[in-house]
């Protein structure tokens, strides 16, 4: 278990003042100068060396991503921060913003000078709205303060904006983002170009999550050698977690990488409702990742090559836990009609597929399905994967093949139940 003393999310539930002064006092803003004064290379090399990996689903090296950016280029560069969190069961970028603001602008801050950006984006989901408002009145007070801005304290002229999307899950990615903010629809863009080199307005940048950015001002505070001893190796520093579901106390709570998935539902999210023998599945990552039946969960550690491992994924580390009283067809069926709602519709795997694959899962879930359409729609899900032009295939693809991993033996039997001869009184 994480020790009080190493987490960066103090105010992660709100309990203290989320506004610049309860910020100051917990250590935010504390010096900055003095990181930004050590330079544009050790502030990324720091962040390499703490191993930190992007907290937004992919699980890039940070420090990496930010070496990327030009050191020298005619045109501007931009930090973009992706705060559109909107994968179902993730719920952490939002406690951030509602109650260590000033923790994450302080990010944006170092950061943004990190990769030699003056301006900063930050692209906030549609349907928060008290957490655009804590942002912007933190924006606010941190210019009247003269952290940022022009001629701020810290020596580096630096703007920062909120962009508040419409709500469309797909702008969470990042070149559907960039093309949103710049007024567009928003749908991905081919890749390459990445965005370091061709992002916003063409010019180079970079596209971070909010946790990512919101951990850099302690991990340089402290140093890459504190962050990297927390966890296990090349999953390193803390985490926040999300628990929802069959639990008897939902929550968000930050915890060290490598944590047993069971102690932070027994600890943390007060158990699985019924007791830990009723539980069916968990999706670990937000509903994009492939579910793990309760077998594959007992002694799972949370981290990204534990999960990999188990042909799944860390993603946001949003752990949605299912008991026994789940229909799990119908939940995996839910999910898949929410991505085929989101899809954008420009590649035909994806507009077509995530579709095709709804109704064939709705089916099945009343077991209206032949026994052979389970390999079809394994083998329709594996030619949406990668085939398209961004991740969502993937997304759309990867919770049916964790369904019929893990489930088959659960449709198959729904199946024969449809098909069974109804008896001859009970139809007379
Ligand atoms: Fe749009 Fe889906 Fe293609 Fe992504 S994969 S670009 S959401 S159609």
């Amino acid at each position: 278990m994480l020790d009080d003393k190493d987490r960066i999310f103090t105010n992660v539930y709100g309990f203290q003042d989320w506004k610049l002064a309860g910020a100051r006092k917990r250590g935010t803003w504390d010096n900055t100068k003095a990181l930004i004064d050590k330079g544009h290379d050790w502030i990324i090399n720091e962040i390499k060396a703490s191993g930190l990996r992007g907290r937004g689903g992919a699980g890039f090296p940070t420090g990496l991503k930010w070496s990327f950016m030009p050191k020298a280029d005619v045109r501007p560069s931009y930090l973009v921060v992706n705060a559109d969190e909107s994968e179902p069961g993730s719920c952490k970028d939002r406690e951030i913003m509602r109650h260590e603001p000033h923790l994450f602008l302080e990010g944006c801050l170092v950061a943004s000078y990190a990769m030699r950006a003056h301006v900063c984006y930050i692209y906030v989901r549609g349907e928060f709205i008290r957490e655009r408002e804590h942002l912007q009145a933190a924006i606010d007070e941190a210019y009247a303060a003269k952290l940022i801005g022009k001629d701020n304290v810290h020596g580096w002229d630096f703007e920062c904006y909120v962009h508040h999307g419409a709500g469309a899950y797909i702008c969470g990615e990042e070149t559907a983002l960039l093309e949103s903010l710049e007024g567009k629809k928003g749908q991905p863009r081919l890749k390459p170009p990445f965005p370091a080199n061709s992002g916003l307005y063409g010019a180079p940048t970079t596209v971070n999550n909010v946790e990512s950015i919101a951990v850099a001002p302690t991990i340089l505070r402290r140093g890459a050698t504190w962050f990297s001893a927390i966890g296990k190796p090349n999953n390193t520093g803390t985490k926040l977690f999300q628990i929802s579901g069959h639990v008897e106390k939902p929550c968000v709570v930050e915890d060290a990488m490598g944590v047993p998935l069971r102690e932070l539902i027994e600890r943390h999210a007060g158990g699985v409702r019924g007791g830990w023998d009723n539980l069916l599945a968990v999706i670990p990552g937000g509903s994009s990742m492939p579910l793990l039946p309760s077998d594959q969960c007992q002694d799972l550690t949370m981290d990204f090559d534990s999960l990999v491992k188990l042909k799944s994924g860390l993603g946001t580390a949003a752990i949605i836990v299912m008991d026994k009283s789940t229909d799990i067809v119908k939940a995996i069926a839910r999910i898949a009609h929410f991505y085929k709602h989101e899809s954008c519709g420009q590649c035909t795997p994806c507009r077509e597929g995530t579709g095709w694959m709804w109704r064939v899962l709705e089916r099945m879930a009343v077991g209206a399905a032949d026994k052979r359409e389970i390999d079809l729609l394994f083998d329709v899900s594996k030619q949406i994967e990668g085939h398209t032009i961004c991740a969502l295939g993937d997304a759309a693809a990867w919770p049916v093949q964790g369904l019929l991993r893990n489930f088959r033996s659960e449709i198959e039997a729904r199946i024969d139940r449809y098909r069974a001869p109804v008896p001859r009184e009970a139809a007379e």
